[in-house]
C-alpha cells in the first residue's frame, strides 16, 4: 500500500510515497535515480528543519509533542484572593511543564458566571472542570497551600477515571 504525500525527498528534494507493511512504514523516494527511503523519524526531523544524518540522529523525544490535557487542580475556597494568585502561579507553571491544563475554578468563579459560595453552583463548577477527565491524560495537584475537600474530591474522581495523578509544589 502506497499513498502519495506532500513531503519532499530530503535527498534530491523529489517525491517520496509512504510504504505500509508488516514491518512499518516507510517514505520511499519515487525518484529512479534517487531511490532512498525514510523512516517516519527521519522524516519528522527533516519536517522540522533538520536534516537527515544517518549516524548521527536526534532522539525521538527531542520533538516536541503536544501539549499534555491536564486537570489542575489547587485551592479556591478559604483566602479566594490569595487562592486565585496561587491559581495563576500554578497554570503559568503547568503551561511551562508542556502542559494544557484546565483550572475550572479560576474559570467558572469569575464574575457572572457561578457563585461559589453557593453549594449548588459550587458542585455545578467543580463536575464542570471534572467532566473534562474524558479527554484528559492526567491530573495535575499543587500542594504548597495544602489539599482541600475540593482538590481531595478532584483526586478521587481522577482516580476513579485511571488518570496518573502529579502532585507538585511551587514553593
Ligand atoms: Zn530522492
Amino acid at each position: 500500500m502506497a499513498d502519495e504525500i506532500e513531503i519532499e525527498c530530503p535527498s534530491c528534494g523529489g517525491e517520496l510515497r509512504r510504504e505500509i507493511d508488516t514491518e512499518g512504514t516507510t517514505y520511499q523516494c519515487w525518484d529512479h535515480t534517487c531511490m532512498e527511503s525514510f523512516s517516519p523519524e527521519e522524516i519528522l526531523w527533516t519536517e522540522k528543519g533538520i536534516q537527515p544524518d544517518r549516524e548521527i540522529l536526534p532522539p525521538i523525544h527531542d520533538i516536541k509533542p503536544r501539549p499534555r490535557l491536564v486537570i489542575l487542580e489547587s485551592p479556591f475556597a478559604g483566602n479566594v484572593a490569595m487562592n486565585v494568585e496561587y491559581a495563576r502561579l500554578c497554570v503559568a507553571h503547568s503551561l511551562t511543564m508542556g502542559e494544557a491544563p484546565i483550572a475550572s475554578h479560576l474559570l467558572y468563579t469569575q464574575a457572572g458566571i457561578l457563585d461559589d459560595t453557593i453549594p449548588e453552583q459550587r458542585k455545578l463548577g467543580i463536575d464542570a472542570g471534572l467532566a473534562w477527565k474524558a479527554v484528559a491524560e492526567g491530573s495535575v495537584v499543587y500542594t504548597d497551600l495544602g489539599i482541600t475537600s475540593g482538590m481531595k474530591y478532584g483526586m478521587e474522581q481522577a482516580e476513579e477515571a485511571g488518570l496518573p495523578i502529579d502532585q507538585r509544589k511551587l514553593f
